[in-house]
């Protein structure tokens, strides 16, 4: 069975490599998916999924790997039978585990947790029922959390941060050193037309039809996965919804979806140490408009760059405009690769590619927002702490984490976020505003010499 595994983690393309946009997607129907990949049923993979039989063979999807998806075809194929079974009923139980008896959650817990992260103990029950529960109606949750702990004064109090630091981007752009004129347009256009969203969606999903009974934990699980696929494939065939959310109200996140050209901030993200709004405001400017122009960017990283102001796989670059970005792009990679927070284990620069040029940007947003707040006037000490100071520890602190060693080994190796002292040094590091704030100088650990600066946005 991890022979199966193995076999077919192998065939999969190295996550460094799924980055280009325009190399993983391939449309196509499914007649013709049939054909590159003819190893295994699609017909009856994609019905017993819930697809409509009826034109299913001229029905496009897309395939984003087909190499990698015609080689796992061929590997199922060729495996036995008896393997097959084996695989499919551990996966089922390994999946059930957190909704079943101590025999199996716990061993479940030993694997997973323990052995692959280092986890040492398991989080109290109550903590576990919440996630499940979140997981199978999360916004029958948010629709409370919202009521409960997001006033109508934080939303618009939000709203005007994501348009100072959307104005700030805007003039940032305007005086981009590295992009040609036509390149600069497009770019002003595609930031004019961001959808930006806040706190919790236009409307709330109905669980009327979500049968939840008392006692009964692992068919609630199972009720509430199947309610929330069937709520993805009744979108087949109708136009796309752009007031649906990707992540519920109570989520600590944020997120840009190129796709619809648009950034999402759950409500839960703004509270400290994201968003204190009777704090500091140049702390602020360091955490949530850092992260506010982290998903900004994101619009205009290496994969973000690929879609156009309506969201479409659309070429808006110039060769010479695309050649810079590439070269500072391919300079910011090489910073990342050579560090090593655990040792014998490097970042990926490439994996990390885009969350790493979204934290640039977004520091280098949040710092400058501040400025333009100041509106002229003179920055004021806060416990003997200058304004520039207070923005980097704003940053500085929405990363604060503690990892195990074997947690962070799994994330260098596996996640698209570098680990988060990467993600606090490397930005502040290429902004030539930090050496004045904190007066680095060459011999320190941290210095850059400027010509060594990688400033993309
Ligand atoms: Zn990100």
């Amino acid at each position: 069975m991890v022979d199966l595994e193995t076999a077919l983690a192998k065939v999969e393309i190295p996550r460094d490599q799924t980055r280009d946009p325009l190399k993983i997607y391939n449309p196509m129907p499914v007649s013709q998916l049939q054909k590159i990949a003819p190893d295994f049923d699609w017909t009856a993979f994609l019905t017993t999924a819930g697809l409509p039989a009826e034109g299913l063979a001229d029905r496009k999807v897309d395939v984003r790997e087909p190499e990698g998806i015609a080689a796992m075809a061929r590997v199922l194929k060729a495996a036995d039978y008896g393997t097959l079974q084996a695989w499919l009923a551990f996966h089922l139980a390994d999946n059930a585990a957190t909704y079943l008896s101590h025999d199996f959650s716990d061993a479940s817990f030993d694997f997973n947790s323990k052995t692959l992260s280092g986890v040492a103990q398991q989080s109290p029950r109550w903590k576990r029922a919440t996630r499940v529960t979140n997981g199978a109606m999360g916004w029958a949750i948010g629709k409370i959390y919202v009521a409960r702990y997001f006033p109508p004064s934080a939303q618009a109090q939000i709203t005007s941060l994501v348009q100072e630091v959307k104005s700030s981007f805007h003039d940032r752009l305007e005086h981009n050193t590295w992009m040609d004129e036509p390149t600069r347009k497009a770019a002003l256009n595609k930031l004019d037309h961001f959808a930006i969203q806040v706190g919790y969606p236009k409307k709330w999903w109905d669980y009327s039809n979500l049968v939840v009974r008392k006692g009964d934990v692992y068919g609630n699980a199972v009720r509430g996965a199947a309610f929330n696929w069937q709520h993805e494939l009744n979108k087949l065939d109708k136009p796309v919804d752009r007031d649906e959310w990707g992540m519920t109200p109570q989520t600590v996140n944020a997120y840009n979806d190129p796709t619809m050209n648009e950034i999402v901030f759950p409500a839960a993200i703004l509270q400290p140490p994201f968003f204190d709004p009777k704090g500091d405001m140049a702390v602020n400017y360091g955490a949530i408009g850092g992260v506010i122009g982290h998903e900004m960017s994101h619009g205009f990283d290496d994969q973000g760059r690929h879609y156009d102001e309506h969201g479409r796989l659309n070429d808006w670059w110039s060769k010479a405009s695309s050649d810079a970005f590439q070269k500072l792009a391919d300079r910011l990679g090489a910073q990342y690769d050579a560090q090593e927070p655990l040792p014998g284990t490097h970042v990926n620069g490439k994996m990390t590619m885009g969350e790493n040029i979204a934290d640039s940007g977004g520091l280098n947003l949040g710092l400058q927002a501040y400025h333009d707040s100041l509106h002229g006037k003179p920055e004021t000490k806060v416990h003997g702490l200058t304004g520039d100071q207070r923005v980097f520890l704003g940053w500085a602190q929405v990363w604060r984490e503690k990892d195990r060693p074997d947690a962070l080994r799994q994330q260098m190796l596996s996640n698209e976020h570098a680990p988060a002292v990467t993600r606090v040094n490397m930005p502040a590091h290429n902004i030539d505003a930090w050496y004045d704030a904190f007066g680095v100088k060459e011999g320190d650990k941290l210095y850059l010499a400027p010509d060594q600066r990688v400033k993309i946005w």
